[in-house]
């Protein structure tokens, strides 16, 4: 045995698999030509947040767009930040936004695949397999630095003003024996396995991002910790490792990557691996007084996904959204298939933007408003009340007393050919309904300055005696209109137009009058059917109501 095999020998001498095992274990893909396999590693170090679900459906739509795969994988190496239930946080919360998964964790509980096991700390005998191979071909060594000693090491760094890191002349254990190893190993002294940089800063590496293009950097010379002292690795090994065995063609992750690419692609090299295609997306950016910064989960309430279900906006309306944001060409695809699943859609990383899309809320409220207004009322009053006995008990409790009264308050201007666009979230719900529901119905009535309020007095009155809730809609408002003309009002709109002069008002004003009464609003839908939905007592207490006030 030569130097380098003792050294591997006295640091893993456990390992007794070589990686051609691993090789052979986890086959190429057979896969047709141009599918990618791609795959979303979280840390459960936190719940989902709107970045890892936007990088899902990317990856999600990339293996579909080209018949592929999409798994995930855990990136449970850090257990002092990982936090419980962050696993079924993230997964769930994927299927809950129907990111279907093909393999690795497709439960919080279950796995899948053949390149199992998908979760980081159940694969510590693989890494060290690889690492043991480096080890033996001289390109990793054991480090005894203590934290005190890289802080000198650093401290000197600065005030010779050199790039601080542990490369070249500065990596102190970069050329020790076997015999100085087992010394300190006897000695019980704590260690961690780095790479032996073969890098030099002169040099450069070239990669073509997927998405940023053609992009050069300095080569990496610094000899980066592949396994830990407890023997865990790094993210950075375990990424080239399971990337590799698990057979991902393209790495599509969040640009805070980038910096790594040249440690990454010199892993897989010195490995002896093909690097696969990296694909970095530019993170999504909220503006902040007018400047644009990363969405952070600090400051703004969207970045935890939770936000979404809180609010009542359907899962679909923010996959939908944050399609547009993924890609330019969506809104156009969509226009072209109003109801098509976003999954047919062909996406294009090319075209994803290089420097970060805004979270738009208004462009999200359009979105969601569009896909509520295609419900049917049956629909929306099961997605509401699924909503309300989750996040508004009261306002549940209110809805369900009569559910077909609340079918009837969700069907109006809906279930019709050209359904109002006027919800975007559940929570809105309470408000644009509240006249419905006595509970909620606080009137503060304020009728358009330019009608008289003795004029809309004697409507009022006039008009509570001629009420029926057997009319039709047009029979309805031929009520209205018979009531303009003893009361100085325009029955006919083109009429009032031409000659305005001649009178206080249009039978449009008449009914806004009579809108204000019953609803204590201005803007409402369709008059006749809030009537008939309230019944003829209801509309008649609330008309007199009205008449005592003014
Ligand atoms: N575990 C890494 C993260 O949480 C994964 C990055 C990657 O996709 O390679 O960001």
């Amino acid at each position: 045995m030569n130097q380098f095999e003792q050294m591997a020998e006295l640091l893993l001498p456990h390992i007794d698999k070589e990686p051609e095992y691993y090789e052979t274990l986890y086959p190429e893909r057979n896969l047709p030509e141009g599918a990618r396999v791609v795959r979303i590693a979280p840390s459960p170090t936190g719940y989902l947040h709107l970045g890892t679900l936007f990088m899902a459906l990317v990856n999600r739509i990339t293996a579909d767009s080209t018949g592929g795969i999409f798994y995930t994988r855990i990136e449970d190496t850090d257990k002092k930040r990982e936090i419980e239930g962050g696993i079924d946080d993230i997964i769930n919360g994927l299927l809950q936004f129907g990111i279907n998964i093909d393999e690795g964790y497709v439960t919080p509980t279950e796995q899948q695949g053949i390149y199992a096991p998908y979760k980081q700390s159940l694969r510590g005998e693989i890494y060290q397999c690889y690492v043991k191979k480096l080890i033996k071909e001289g390109l990793a060594y054991p480090c005894f630095c203590t934290a005190e000693e890289l802080e000198a090491v650093r401290e000197k760094q600065e005030a010779e003003k050199i790039r601080t890191g542990y490369h070249g002349e500065y990596a102190i254990h970069r050329n020790i024996t076997f015999e100085e190893a087992k010394a300190l190993i006897d000695e019980g002294k704590p260690y961690v396995v780095r790479l032996k940089s073969p890098g030099s800063e002169e040099n450069r590496i070239f990669f073509d991002d997927g998405i940023k293009g053609k992009i050069e950097m300095p080569e990496n010379d610094e000899d980066i910790v592949l396994l830990k002292s407890d023997g865990i690795p790094t993210y950075h090994f375990a990424h080239a490792v399971d990337d590799h065995l698990m057979r991902t063609t393209h790495v599509i992750r969040g640009d805070e990557w980038i910096s790594s690419v040249p440690k990454h692609i010199q892993l897989f090299r010195l490995l002896g691996f093909k690097p696969p295609k990296y694909c970095h997306v530019a993170p999504i950016m909220k503006l902040d007084n007018g400047a644009k910064r990363k969405i952070s989960k600090r400051k703004d309430p969207e970045a935890a996904v939770h936000y979404f279900a809180e609010e009542g906006y359907e899962a679909k309306s923010v996959i939908e959204y944050l399609m547009t944001v993924a890609s330019s060409e969506f809104e156009d695809w969509r226009r072209a298939n109003p109801d098509g699943s976003y999954k047919k859609f062909k996406f294009n990383l090319k075209k994803m933007s290089v420097s970060g899309a805004l979270f738009d809320n208004d462009k999200l409220n359009d979105v969601s408003k569009n896909i509520v207004s295609k419900m049917n009322s049956d629909e929306v009053v099961e997605k509401l009340t699924a909503w309300a006995k989750t996040y508004d008990e009261e306002f549940y409790a209110v809805l369900t007393k009569d559910l077909d009264y609340t079918k009837s308050v969700f069907a109006i201007d809906r279930d019709c050919p050209k359904p109002r666009k006027d919800i975007a979230k559940w929570n809105e719900a309470k408000q644009y309904s509240a006249y419905f529901y006595n509970q909620y119905f606080a009137p503060e009535r304020e009728y358009p300055e330019n009608i008289l309020k003795e004029d809309i007095k004697a409507f009022l009155s006039e008009y509570v005696n001629v009420y029926s809730d057997k009319d039709t809609k047009e029979e309805w408002f031929g009520r209205i209109k018979s009531l303009c003309e003893p009361l100085g009002f325009a029955a006919d709109t083109k009429e009032y137009k031409a000659n305005k002069e001649a009178y206080k008002g249009s039978a449009g004003d008449l009914s806004t009058i009579l809108r204000i009464a019953v609803t204590g609003r201005r803007n409402t839908p369709d008059l006749w059917s809030i009537m008939q939905v309230l019944g003829y007592d209801e509309c008649k207490n609330r008309i007199l109501d009205a008449l005592g006030e003014i």
